[in-house]
């Protein structure tokens, strides 16, 4: 919106009345990235990594504690915020072969299976008297003897393929390995096709020595290696009980006999694990390349019948007590707009990567604008410094600050920075909401990289798989705390981080401090490189003028989403073209793009323009959701329905299509439209 240049400092006069920046966005980063320091991020990793803290025990009451000490003596503003969500803890847990083929016959017998890393000699961690065996949160509870069935990935497609194929899980203990979609949909899918027992392990093609050397020669999953983690796969995130309402002590909770949790008994293993199994099995060998592992065993469809698992699982489900640590810096000029820059704090066991990379950044992030305040440059906008509860069992602490505050969020929040495991490695990313996506570009243009010396901006383009088209962005959707704020409150996030380093020990108990420096670096180097980009991200939302919205971002990513979809669309023999969508977004696109240009020169911004340009992501809001899941507002994102870590774009139209809807599909084409219509009207008014 041009105005007269009257009219812009009148806007000023009235709607910003203490509005004096202490600083421009270039001069806030540079403070800040001043104080940005790798020792410091070394000494709070050290401090967070100290014990296992897995949510609702007393290790994650005493990282609370630190958190809290943490920010309070960098002379932040702290609130704990407690919450009790449904959570689970395992009692007991055994996987035996109890019978088996031999050249003289069926035998029975016991041979027990290990379900614990080994602990090592070069990383005293791992005998750590609170780590736990393996095991996966919400598991049912159990003891069944069956016969086991390989079902690859767990997959949806790979239920079907047993079926197609003519392998009956029914009555059977299912063993699935790690990757391909979330956890909890191998547990939901195997007992959907009437598995009575299922074993998750991580197979060496994925994350072993397939890939490299093992922990504690290198950095990969050594064979006795467990990936623990939640199953949880309700239609919603956050506390299983009290969907859309915070958890507060005396919230109405729904009936857990009511909640979709798992029924059968569910085990991660290690491939050690794993290959006594594999190498036992005497039915069909897999057909199908894309099955075969990394185990040195012929993989089978099918153990027959003298082969015999027991598994027995015994856990607890129970309301606990756990909390967010929520540290504030006011802004300067406009104290009422915030940032918020989270990750969580609670681990599987020392998570030393997951969370404690993003959670170390979190903290030196705050160091750095803290004492940049101190000294005189403060932030225009609020920013608030989040280190999230219970994540690891459903994206919980996040969602229920969200849902403690929706409105004021949709209101005030300008935007989400998420950094769960930011700092694992030397290659930069970022994934974000479109209309963040060129506030951001500006902002790492400010950054330095410290392995090259030189600009953040040109190794970031640099490691683009087409660097001559500039720097691209994943999309944000699925798996960690920007769900809440992205796809419930439609908060534009984003996430920053580097990767690339060579291993995993991803929930397990080998997630150590000795393991992330021999892997990652004892330099931390990655860390302080993600700690500068989130500080430069941070300052150009914090400073911004505008409300850091690009409308001509949004327009361009609906434009080319809309493209993909109708490929899939016509793929799918669907008769609703999306290509009118796609073309009347196009036609907007140019006046989206002229209305970017003529706020970035207007320079200052005010508050009708900001309402406006907040129209435009709102637009893509609505109270009924999407179908079967009303948690999820965001008809621009949501998570995958079958996979869970993957994010779902224009859900309306990709569900439709792959449920081959095409009612549905023509539904959700009007609905578009509609948002475009909406859009529309809001770049009228900034465009005059
Ligand atoms: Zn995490």
């Amino acid at each position: 919106m041009r105005l007269p240049l009257a009219a812009v400092v009148a806007c000023v006069a009235s709607f910003h009345v203490a509005a004096v920046s202490q600083a421009d966005v270039a001069s806030l980063t540079d403070a800040v990235n001043a104080v940005a320091d790798a020792r410091s991020l070394s000494a709070f990793h050290e401090l967070l990594a100290s014990e296992p803290h897995i949510a609702g025990t007393p290790g994650d009451a005493r990282t609370v504690e630190r958190l809290e000490k943490a920010f309070r003596e960098m002379g932040l503003e702290v609130e704990i915020h407690r919450f009790h969500p449904y959570l689970s803890k395992p009692i007991a847990a055994r996987l035996e072969i109890v019978g088996e083929e031999t050249p003289e016959g069926p035998r029975r017998g016991v041979m027990a299976l290990d379900l614990r890393e080994r602990n090592l000699l070069e990383d005293p961690a791992t005998a750590h008297p609170d780590l736990t065996w393996g095991w996966n949160a919400y598991s049912g509870s159990g003891d069944v003897t069956a016969e086991v069935v390989y079902a690859n990935y767990g997959t949806r497609a790979d239920f079907a393929r047993l079926k197609e194929l003519g392998v009956d899980v029914k009555g059977k203990i299912v063993l699935a390995r790690y990757g391909g979609n979330f956890r909890g949909y191998k547990a939901k899918f195997a007992e959907e096709a009437g598995a009575v027992g299922l074993l998750i392990y991580t197979d060496p093609a994925d994350t072993g020595f397939v890939k490299g050397p093992t922990w504690p020669e290198g950095g990969w999953s050594n064979d006795t290696c467990i990936q623990r983690g939640s199953l949880v796969t309700l239609p919603y995130p956050g506390d299983p009980l009290t969907p859309g309402v915070e958890a507060t002590r005396d919230a109405a909770r729904a009936d857990p006999a009511t909640i979709a949790l798992p029924t059968i008994p569910v085990q991660p293993i290690g491939y050690a694990a794993a290959e006594r199994i594999l190498a036992r099995m005497k039915g069909d060998e897999v057909r199908d390349e894309a099955w075969k592992g990394g185990v040195r065993q012929t993989y089978r469809y099918t153990g027959g019948s003298a082969l015999q698992l027991r598994l027995e699982v015994k856990q607890e489900r129970f309301v606990g007590e756990t909390a967010n640590v929520i540290a504030t810096l006011r802004g300067a000029a406009r104290p009422d707009e915030m940032v918020i820059v989270g990750c969580h704090h609670d681990a599987w066991c020392f998570g030393a990567a997951d969370p404690l990379a993003g959670t170390m950044v979190l903290l030196e992030s705050a160091r750095s604008f803290a004492d940049a305040a101190r000294k005189g440059i403060r932030p225009d906008r609020t920013i608030v410094f989040a280190a999230w509860g219970a994540e690891e069992f459903g994206i919980i602490g996040s969602v229920e600050w969200v849902e403690s505050r929706r409105k004021e969020l949709e209101r005030k929040a300008v935007a989400y920075v998420n950094l769960d495991m930011a700092s694992m490695g030397e290659r930069f990313g970022a994934s974000a909401s479109p209309s963040l996506r060129p506030s951001i570009e500006r902002a790492i243009a400010r950054a330095t990289s410290p392995f090259t010396g030189g600009s953040l901006y040109e190794a970031w383009v640099a490691n683009a798989k087409a660097p001559s088209s500039g720097a691209s962005f994943g999309d944000m959707g699925g798996g960690s705390d920007h769900v809440g704020f992205w796809c419930h409150a439609g908060v534009p996030s984003c996430s920053v981080g580097g990767g690339g380093a060579p291993g995993n020990s991803y929930h397990s108990n080998y997630d150590t401090v000795a393991w992330y420096r021999k892997t990652v670096g004892e330099d931390y180097r990655s860390a302080l490189m993600v700690t500068r980009a989130c500080n430069a991200v941070t300052a150009e939302f914090a400073n911004d003028p505008h409300v850091p919205i690009s409308v001509g971002a949004i327009l361009r990513d609906f434009v080319r989403l809309a493209r993909e979809a109708d490929d899939r669309r016509t793929k799918a023999n669907l008769a609703t073209s999306l290509a009118p969508l796609a073309d009347r977004a196009g036609v907007l696109l140019a006046r989206a793009d002229r209305v970017d240009r003529n706020l970035a020169a207007a320079g200052a911004g005010n508050a009708e323009t900001d309402a406006l340009l907040r129209a435009c992501t709102h637009a893509w809001l609505d109270d009924q959701g999407l179908p079967g899941r009303p948690w999820f507002r965001n008809r621009y994102a949501a998570t995958d329905r079958y996979s869970g870590y993957a994010p779902s774009l224009l859900p309306l139209v990709a569900e439709a299509i792959e449920d081959r809807d095409d009612a549905a599909l023509a539904r959700a084409v009007a609905e578009y439209d509609a948002i475009l219509t909406r859009m529309d009207t809001a770049l009228g008014q900034l465009d005059r």
